[in-house]
Formats: C-alpha cells, structure tokens, sequence
C-alpha cells in the first residue's frame, strides 16, 4: 500500500509530502525524504518488550508490571524528574505534565539542552518571526547563523530557501542570496554568497558589529571583529539593508556558544534594527521533530516552556537551578522517567552517572545510551509510523503526524495515561 502526504517525524522541518510504501506492517520504501527519514523509516529496529534490570542482564516483564513498577518509582520519590518529550507527541506531552504535578515533580524538556536559551531571549525582546511558507514565497535573503542545514535539515534548502521557488520568487537558486556565518566551514557555507567565519566565542562581537553598522554607526567598527574583516561586514549588512524580505535561521552554533541567550537577544535585536530599513525575521532551527510542541504544551498548561517544578504545588520555573542539567548535577533528583529522549547521550558524564545511581524509567522504542543508565524500559509505538498525534514544526505550525499501519505496541499517551491512573488511584486510598 503506498500511502502519501507522509509527515517525516525526525527534525524540526516536519517534511510533510513523503510517500511511503507499507507491506505487513512494514515500511518497505520512502520517497521523498532525505537520508534521515530513510534511516528513521526502514530502519526502525525496536525493543520488543518492556525490560527489567536484573543484576549485570535484563529480565522481560509484562507492560502491567512495567507500569506498576514505574507507578511505584515516582510515588517513592521525594524529587521525581520527567525529561525529554520532543521526540513524542503533544497529547502524550499532555499527560507528562499533568503527570508531574500529581507527584509534585520537575518537568522538563530537551530544550534545556538545545534552544532553552533562544526561548529566554524570546522572553526578554520578542520573537519577531514567521512561518516557513512566507520564507519560501518571499525571501530573497537567508543568512544562517551557527546552523548547518544541509548536515542537521538537510531538506530546509530545498522545501524553503536555497532551492524553493516561491510566489514572489522565480528562480530561487539565481535570485536568493545566502549567508552563513560560522566558526567553521560546513557544506551549508560551501555554497553561500557570504561566508562569515567568526573566531570561536566572537558570535556576539559579530553581531554587534552588524548592529553598529545597520544603525548607521559604521565609522566606530575597527579593520576587523571577531576574525571577519570590515569590508565584510560592510557588505552583509548591505545585503541584508537592500533585501526585500530576510530571514535569519539560527543553531546551537549561537545558542551553545559562550554568550548563549545574550547572543540569540542580540541576533533578535539585529533583526529589530534591519526592520527599520526592510521586512527581516529570525527563527530557531528547531532540531527534534517536536521538542517546539513540548514548549507549546507545556506553556499552554503550565505558563512556562520547559524546567517546571511543581514542587511547591505550583509551577515554577528559574532555568539554571530547576533544569534537568541542574539537577542532575546537584545529584537532586531521586527518580527519573526519561520519555522520548536520550539523556544517556547528550548530557554531561556527571549526569548520566547519577541517572544510573537512582531508579530511572524510559519510555522508548528503541535501545539507546540511555537505556545502559536505566533501570526498567518500556517500548512504545513510533509517532508518525504506527502512532499518531500532533507535532509542531520549527516555525510553530502544528501538524497532525498520522499512523501508517495498526501495530501492536501501545504508544507514549497511552502508557502515560496508565502510569497516571495509578498514581492518581494511589494517592487517592
Ligand atoms: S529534512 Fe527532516 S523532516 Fe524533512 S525528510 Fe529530512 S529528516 Fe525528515
């Protein structure tokens, strides 16, 4: 069976137009997608049952049991953590927090490792943003900063930029002009019309030169900031000043570099500043295809968009001392449920060795870092394979993920829900 406007659930881009080819609950081929979604479709080698640690091995256990188990971990805990949900949908995303405010615990997502500071930067001075479909229609300038899309979106250029006609764009590939800046050379630098290749560290001297000069306090700018010459900031600046409409994308290059969320407000402000001379945004390049829809969820719940505690009964929030990293290093936390994430491999050593000191529980298809660190797994369905649900791609546009063939694993929410019944009924007698 060939089924087609397939949404791709692996990076913040959600390529919505896959056709995918079904056989015995099996996805046989991918068209359309990148290699990513190749990999992410036909090879998805999943756990087959929920596993129990049982000395140096693992034991199966059924799902009731996994779920009673992990039920009785986050009633123990005094200081419960529930991390991860970008890789799950929003419903599940949901219950996870509904979860931790019944067990007065921390909810957090993986933009604590990845976007949480653009998010602050946002709180201080605005987003001035737009969708990705006023970008390909309009844009004839793209300047990527700290993000390589060819490596991480690889379709970003295609559906939206480099290569996407649009309304007002004719020829995209003649008439855009690109600029990446970087603190090195990627393939997303090898073919744009301005390379900035910033000194490490020099993100936020770059960008204030940039300022500077679109303010018209160009004489102050010395020979050369950050390892870029004059000359060429000169130029990218009248670029970006003549552009009918601009748009900048940003990565981890900006937000993970020293000056994090101070470097994201002053890439929103160089933005404010060229919105005095034409049309420019600014959008994150979101990585996990739904690590927004868990900064919307958790937001339209909670008021906040990542690192809640509800310890106090209400919702908290101060990025730095209740983020998981935080936390985790503090060796504060006494239970973990790891939810559609793999904390395992991104987080510092300090972390992950103390996620395998206490009870940690991962709701995961697959065998990852994590699950060395974890004390009970529990496989689930895969979203927009054999589960469905809602996601937000990288420019906040939510998108329905639908499922392909009837499975038999139950998905996120529904273990979550189960997991929350019996707290709930716990706590109740
Ligand atoms: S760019 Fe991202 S969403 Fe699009 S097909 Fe590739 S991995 Fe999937």
């Amino acid at each position: 069976m060939k089924i087609e406007d397939v949404v791709c659930t692996f990076c913040g881009c959600l390529c919505d137009d896959l056709v995918v080819e079904v056989e015995n609950n099996r996805v046989c081929s991918v068209e359309n997608g990148c290699t990513l979604a190749n990999e992410k479709f036909m090879r998805d080698h999943r756990l087959k049952n929920p596993i129990r640690r049982d000395g140096n091995g693992w034991k199966a256990v059924s799902y009731d049991e996994a779920i009673r188990e992990t039920a009785e971990i986050l009633l123990d805990a005094d200081r419960p953590l529930l991390y991860g949900w970008s890789g799950t949908h929003g419903e599940a995303q949901s219950v996870g927090v509904h979860l931790a405010e019944l067990i007065g615990g921390v909810i957090d997502n993986t933009s604590t490792v990845c976007h949480g500071p653009s998010i602050m930067a946002i709180q201080e001075v605005g987003h001035p943003g737009c969708t990705l479909g006023q970008v390909k229609n309009r844009a004839d300038v793209i300047v990527y900063w700290g993000a390589n899309p060819i490596d991480a979106h690889p379709r970003h250029m295609s559906r939206y930029t480099t290569y996407a006609d649009g309304f007002f764009i004719e020829n995209a590939f003649r008439d855009r002009k690109v600029i990446v800046a970087d603190v090195r050379q990627t393939e997303s630098s090898a073919i744009a019309d301005e390379f900035l290749k910033i000194d490490r560290g020099g993100d936020y001297a770059a960008l204030s030169a940039l300022r500077a000069i679109v303010r018209g306090k160009g004489d102050l700018i010395p020979s050369r900031v950050a390892g870029v010459t004059r000359e060429q900031l000169f130029r990218v600046a009248e670029i970006c000043m003549k552009a009918k409409f601009g748009a900048i994308f940003f990565g981890l290059g900006l937000t993970m570099s020293p000056g994090k969320y101070k470097n994201i407000r002053n890439a929103i402000e160089l933005t404010q500043e060229l919105n005095r001379h034409t049309k420019f945004t600014i959008s994150p390049m979101r990585g996990h295809w739904n690590v927004y829809g868990s900064n919307e969820v958790f937001t339209w719940i909670t008021g906040y968009p990542y690192a809640i505690d509800f310890a106090r009964g209400i919702a908290f929030y101060n990025p730095g001392e209740t983020t998981s990293v935080d936390i985790l290093m503090r060796g504060e936390c006494d239970a973990c449920l790891v939810v559609a994430s793999d904390p395992g491999a991104h987080f510092p050593r300090a972390c992950a060795e103390h996620l395998a000191r206490i009870p940690t529980v991962q709701i995961d298809p697959h065998v990852n870092a994590t699950t060395h660190l974890a004390t009970l797994q529990i496989p689930v369905a895969v979203t927009g394979i054999d589960a469905e649900g809602t996601a937000y791609r990288m420019d906040g546009v939510p998108i329905r993920a639908r499922k392909l063939f009837t499975g038999s694993y139950p998905n996120d929410q529904e273990i979550l829900e189960k997991i929350f019944a019996r707290v709930k009924e716990a706590k109740r007698s």
